[in-house]
């Protein structure tokens, strides 16, 4: 049979093109989750997507209640739910007042981190009642969350100190928008949700993978920097950072390429091994990569699933 994957924020870039690659093979139905039906069907269908190999499924990340709704509809097709992907994300790096999700958190750790911890932990019971030889939950990292890199580097760096503004809601009452509980940085705010990623993933792989079998991975795609994400950046950084990714730091990747490396993190064979961190080389070739202190930090992981969980109202 085809194998079934759910990938978040497949309306467009990165998502889009992972659905693509794999609707072409053949073996895939892509269910999308996407907050925007009108403009995901579009999508799809300007990408050249056979109508048969998707199904759009209503999902807004900056809603706890649309999350449970999403898992609701999602089992609802009676389809087997084989790999889930973790993909949307939200960047206001200009963003000069933070903004919140439906439950009160700051956005981006709300979208990127808190909606698909949510999504991740309800559809883990039905990975794990699927009967597909290799299943997986794929939750896309960031380098820029790696400190342990040049692009890492570039400040503000994430950071997540001793996670005291998620444990007191990240609502901007009586609590920091931040993580660490510093002032609100948008640019910041992203680069600590994917360090956020990053350590779920592994917590997971730590929790679940003896137990499941699931295989739980991460990956950079490399820069891929046409896509939507930098849409609320300054008109001159989209005009040249294009350029500068394919010329100077060459870490350019174009989003056809990067969707064909994820739908490879999906579905190919040689790519089982849990708690893993993808990345690609100049050749394209995949390769198991280091995180940073703070993202391969077991003791964080653990405090961030369990505050993580209070919010999201599953402790
Ligand atoms: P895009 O902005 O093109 O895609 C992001 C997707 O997330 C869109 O489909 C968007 O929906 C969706 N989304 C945003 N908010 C929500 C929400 N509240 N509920 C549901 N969906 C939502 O960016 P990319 O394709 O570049 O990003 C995809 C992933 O790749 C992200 O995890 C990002 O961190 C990661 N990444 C990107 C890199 C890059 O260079 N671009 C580098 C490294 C990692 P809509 O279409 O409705 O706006």
């Amino acid at each position: 049979r085809k194998g079934t994957a759910v990938i978040t924020g497949a309306s467009s870039g990165l998502g889009l093109a992972t659905a693509k690659a794999l609707a072409e093979t053949g073996k895939w139905h892509v269910i999308m989750g996407c907050r925007d039906f009108l403009k995901a069907s579009r999508a799809a269908k300007a990408a050249g997507m056979d109508k048969d190999s998707y199904t759009i499924v209503h999902l807004d990340l900056a809603s706890l209640d649309s999350v449970r709704q999403f898992v609701k509809n999602v089992r609802q097709l009676e389809m087997p739910v084989d790999v889930v992907v973790c993909n949307a994300a939200v960047y206001q790096p200009t963003a000069k007042e933070p903004s919140f999700t439906a439950d009160g958190f700051e956005m981006s750790v709300g979208v990127n981190h808190l909606g698909h911890f949510l999504l991740a932990r309800e559809l883990l019971s039905d990975l794990q009642s699927s009967d597909y030889p290799s299943k997986r939950l794929i939750i896309v990292g960031s380098i820029t969350g790696n400190t342990n890199t040049l692009a890492g580097n570039v400040p503000p760096k994430a950071n997540l100190g001793d996670l005291r503004g998620l444990a007191g809601g990240l609502n901007g009452v009586g609590s920091s928008v931040m993580i660490d509980g510093g002032e609100f940085d948008g640019a910041k705010a992203y680069k600590d949700s994917k360090v956020c990623n990053m350590l779920t993933m592994q917590e997971f792989h730590r929790r679940y993978h003896e137990e499941t079998g699931v295989t739980f991975a991460s990956l950079y795609p490399g820069c891929i920097a046409t896509t939507g994400l930098f849409r609320e950046h300054i008109p001159l950084f989209r005009l040249l950072f294009p350029p500068f990714q394919k010329y100077i730091t060459k870490g350019y990747v174009s989003e056809e390429e990067a969707g064909k490396r994820l739908a490879q993190v999906v579905s190919d064979p040689s790519l089982t091994k849990s708690g893993v961190y993808w990345s690609w080389n100049k050749n394209s070739a995949s390769f198991e990569n280091q995180l940073s202190e703070e993202a391969s930090d077991a003791d964080k992981a653990k405090k961030l699933w369990e505050i993580s969980e209070k919010l999201v109202g599953l402790a």
